[in-house]
């Protein structure tokens, strides 16, 4: 059964690359929209005030210096202080919003919908609306998009329909992602860095950083070729954190160099392969092109060209699972 799966994935494969030829893969400029996930910042809980303001200037100051546009997801509980909305918090909101960067929903408390109830995960969602449509009607519009926590989207689909149609609801749109990446675990070990005021171990990380992500990059570009013979618009995640705070615009410049040009999230979703299906139930909060890859049958071997974080950092930061 598997391996009638695994031809019938190779056979679709060898058929739409005829098809489309090689002509589409040389498509220029590549297109890419970003969003950065966990605002106001990752370790919001374990910073103070004066802290998270100076990585949000960061932060803006590079999304600026870059000039592209972003999307950014807020865990509203990440806005609390010993449990009470912090009026300080809200106000780097504000800080975000008039920069032009739009903000979306990515719950309260960054519940996966892999492991909780449908109730409980609605009340996430839910929560996670108060403040952030709060600012948007004060300048009358509202939050457009949805992230799911972890990328993980529900292990049935019952979970998955009826929270899909609840976000629907709301008047939200999902928004995917497909290159996916670890950002997260070398910003672990530039915060350790950071900490033990090692600024030679931070640079250390940095320069490990660009690389893999590049790498990252040419292997979604890879599988957007291998399944649909073209390079669709990639969605890049990021988060919020000190890392990106000072290197956001030099990986913008390496994507650049790539040929990418940047676009906002909904330019991205016009394109139509965003509106394919996909019926990945696993445990794994994975880029939405694996899970178009898995839907067609892809097997173990396909996914063999994933780029890992060097051991270096993972040593650094004491995470050994990606
Ligand atoms: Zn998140």
């Amino acid at each position: 059964m598997k391996h009638f799966a695994v031809l019938r994935f190779s056979l679709c494969i060898f058929i739409s690359s005829i098809i489309t030829g090689s002509a589409l893969s040389q498509e220029l400029p590549r297109r890419l929209a970003v969003t950065m996930d966990d605002l106001p910042l990752s370790i919001a809980a374990r910073v103070d005030n004066a802290e998270l303001d100076r990585v949000t200037t960061l932060l803006l100051e590079q999304i600026k210096d870059a000039r592209t546009p972003v999307t950014a997801f807020v865990n509203e509980n990440k806005l609390e202080v010993k449990g009470q909305r912090d009026s300080q918090r809200v106000a780097t909101m504000k800080r975000w919003l008039d920069a032009g960067i739009a903000l979306g929903n990515h719950t309260y408390a960054h519940k996966s919908q892999n492991r909780v109830p449908v109730p409980e995960a609605k009340e996430d969602i839910v929560k996670g609306m108060r403040t952030i449509h709060q600012l948007y009607a004060e300048r009358g519009g509202r939050p457009e998009w949805f992230r799911h926590p972890y990328l993980q989207t529900g292990r049935d689909s019952l979970t998955r329909a009826t929270l899909t149609a609840f976000l629907d609801s709301l008047g939200y749109r999902i928004a995917p992602v497909t290159l996916d990446n670890a950002d997260w675990l070398f910003a672990s070990a530039y915060d350790k860095a950071f900490a033990a005021n090692d600024s030679a171990g931070m640079r250390a990380v940095a320069a490990e950083y660009l690389p893999y992500m590049t790498a990252k990059a040419r292997y979604y570009e890879w599988m957007s070729d291998t399944l649909f013979g073209r390079q669709i618009p990639q969605i890049l995640l990021l988060h919020a954190n000190r890392l990106n705070g000072d290197h956001y615009a030099a990986l913008c410049a390496e994507f650049r160099k790539m040929g990418y040009a940047f676009i906002t999230l909904d330019e991205a979703m016009n394109d139509p392969v965003y509106r394919q299906y996909e019926s990945f139930f696993g445990a794994a909060g994975i880029s939405w092109l694996e899970r178009w890859a898995l839907t067609r049958g892809a097997g173990r071997t396909f996914f063999a060209k994933e780029v890992p974080v060097p051991m270096s950092i993972k040593e650094r930061a004491g995470i050994y699972e990606e």
